[in-house]
């Protein structure tokens, strides 16, 4: 009989109790003091103050089973092991144990018959760090490993695979990595090659991570010991249930309802995804958190035939008695809104749109474009469309790298609101002052933004008193920031506003500011993100105008 998802979830938080752990809940995915990242990605991110030395109210030996979100992953789902939300099992030891104790009871907690999984200690390999100039060859590691692998199964690679450190600066250290063959036929002895190479093709699974922060780095550079030593472990609960049920992939687990193809598998996850991070308090829109939702839903809603929310009971019922979730009709509502996009992109379609243009305006799926064709006698040109969407993939993976590696660009609501204000001030100045104006560079911060633009004087104060009143004026009347992608020629036609000498790839995506009659007020360039309507930003104010160089002028300004 196979051990179900949530036996083995509860065998894992009592095997480390039965050894001394305090079993703690899950954070919520939304990180509670931490502004630099938008989900918590691991087991580790809601315990970073105690890592660092702070006391945990419940002592020093912590077990739990920790919701993740990773963004990051999200052209890996569909695959064997990857998904974009996952449950991060993990044990701890601050300050208390160390490496000795962490891989035997790794090791016993996997193969052991009456505390563990009673998994085939045959099919297990494990890598430990090699050493370089920042710290030796973890000997340490592989001295206990050899109690329970032959020495064969023991792989030394760089710090690039087994390294941890969360910057430049802090605790750092070793780690070792924990696989298992799921074939069929055992893959048995494997070359340090041979094993690396069975990694990257997905034929040995990564199920556990132990991480022992023992040294401390300073500007990129390790300095010494740490007073306090930590281990920190995660295991996947899905890919550790993949190998404890004998099936191929995370989604033939009792954690999914069988999704089959690449597409069922990607909305299995993406919708899933959506449900906890709704539980958790997020809501769709246009900047940071509400941007990744809004794209999971429309990217699972672009993909799916039947309608999303219906997954919506399948999945409460996987997590009955573990999870609270609901979803209070947002995915519906959101589904549905998409559905009108579709609808338009539809009429689009009559007219004889550009595929490519249904496809990133309208969200309008190639496949239904070609159905529809075949249906009206037209012909659809895919090599054309493949050409662009591949050139929009690069577009959208570099414009969305810094959201969706979830980390540190600087996505907090008052950036995104100067941000949209300094769209507005390029136009307002457009207007007041020269049509000739142009953008030469920018810069924002938390605090204020910056533009550099081409100019042939100094503004007069009327000018500037104008131009904030123009700004001003367009905030104050709640007008709405859309965004769109579309071909780099089709966006010069239209005139959107470039940055002057800046290179811009052959898809880009254009973020327009539309008054109360749908005209465009602001048309740039722009990978976002942005207010969603300008009446979000408050009051607008110059700071400061000056020469920033021959022909270039400077402003600075706030939102009050
Ligand atoms: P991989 O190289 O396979 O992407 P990783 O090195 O990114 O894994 P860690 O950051 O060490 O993984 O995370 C610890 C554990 O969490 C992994 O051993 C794995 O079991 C699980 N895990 C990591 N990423 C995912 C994911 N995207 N989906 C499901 N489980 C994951
Ligand atoms: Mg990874």
């Amino acid at each position: 009989m196979n051990l179900t998802s949530d036996q083995i979830r509860s065998k894992f938080l009592q095997f480390f109790e039965n050894k001394g752990h305090k079993v703690i809940p899950s954070a919520s995915l939304v990180p509670e003091n931490d502004p630099s990242v938008l989900f918590n990605t691991a087991g580790m991110q809601p315990l970073v103050p105690y890592l660092l030395g702070q006391k945990h109210p419940m002592g020093t030996r912590l077990a739990d089973a920790q919701k993740c979100v990773r963004t990051g992953d999200i052209d890996e789902v569909g695959d064997n092991r990857h998904l974009t939300f996952f449950e991060m099992l993990g044990n701890w030891s601050l300050g208390d144990y160390f490496k000795p104790e962490a891989i035997s009871w790794s090791f016993e907690f996997l193969t052991s018959k009456e505390t563990g999984l009673g998994l085939d200690a045959n099919r297990i390999y494990v890598t430990v760090f090699e050493g370089d100039l920042n710290a030796p060859r973890d000997n340490e590691a592989r001295d206990v490993w050899k109690k329970y692998l032959p020495e064969g199964r023991i792989y030394f690679l760089p710090a690039k695979n087994n390294w941890w450190s969360a910057g430049e600066n802090g605790p750092c250290g070793p780690d070792t990595e924990i696989f298992y063959d799921t074939n069929e036929i055992a893959l048995g002895d494997m070359t340090h090659d041979e094993f690396v190479k069975a990694d990257d093709e997905g034929r040995v699974i990564e199920i556990w991570n132990n991480v022992f922060m023992e040294y401390e780095k300073k500007d990129g550079k390790v300095v010494g010991k740490l007073a306090q030593h930590n281990v920190d472990t995660g295991m996947g609960l899905e890919r550790i249930t993949m190998v404890c049920q004998g099936v191929k992939t995370v989604f033939d687990t009792d954690l999914f309802n069988n999704p089959k193809t690449r597409e069922e598998r990607i909305i299995a996850d993406h919708v899933k995804a959506s449900l906890f991070m709704i539980s958790d308090g997020v809501t769709p829109g246009n900047t940071g958190r509400g941007y990744v939702l809004r794209r999971l839903i429309r990217r699972a809603s672009r993909f799916s035939k039947e309608p999303l929310f219906e997954l919506v009971e399948k999945i409460q019922n996987i997590y009955k008695g573990v999870y609270d979730l609901n979803d209070n009709g947002i995915i519906k509502e959101e589904e549905e809104k998409f559905r009108l996009t579709l609808e338009k992109g539809l009429k689009e379609f009559e007219k004889g749109e550009d595929p490519f243009i249904l496809f990133t305006t309208y969200g309008f799926p190639i496949e239904l474009t070609l159905e529809l064709a075949k249906e009206k006698g037209r012909e659809i040109d895919l090599e054309d469309f493949n050409k662009k969407l591949k050139e929009h993939q690069e577009l959208s993976r570099t414009s969305s790298a810094g959201m969706f590696k979830g980390g540190l660009a600087n996505h907090s609501e008052k950036t995104i609101r100067l941000h949209t204000a300094h769209h507005l001030l390029l136009a307002g100045l457009q207007e007041i002052v020269s049509k000739d104006i142009k953008q030469k560079g920018s810069n924002i911060t938390e605090e204020r933004l910056r533009i550099d633009f081409i100019c042939d004087h100094k503004l007069t104060d009327e000018e500037k008193k104008k131009v904030e009143d123009w700004v001003n004026d367009k905030i104050q009347k709640g007008l709405k920031v859309i965004r769109k992608e579309m071909p780099l020629v089709e966006a010069e036609k239209i005139g959107a506003q470039m940055e002057f000498g800046a290179k811009y790839p052959e898809v880009v995506s254009i973020y327009f500011v539309e008054d109360e009659d749908g005209n465009a007020i602001s048309k740039e360039f722009c990978g976002g993100p942005h207010a969603e309507n300008t009446k979000e930003l408050g009051r607008f104010k110059i700071q400061k105008e000056e020469a920033s160089s021959a022909g270039v002028r400077r402003i600075k300004a706030v939102l009050e």
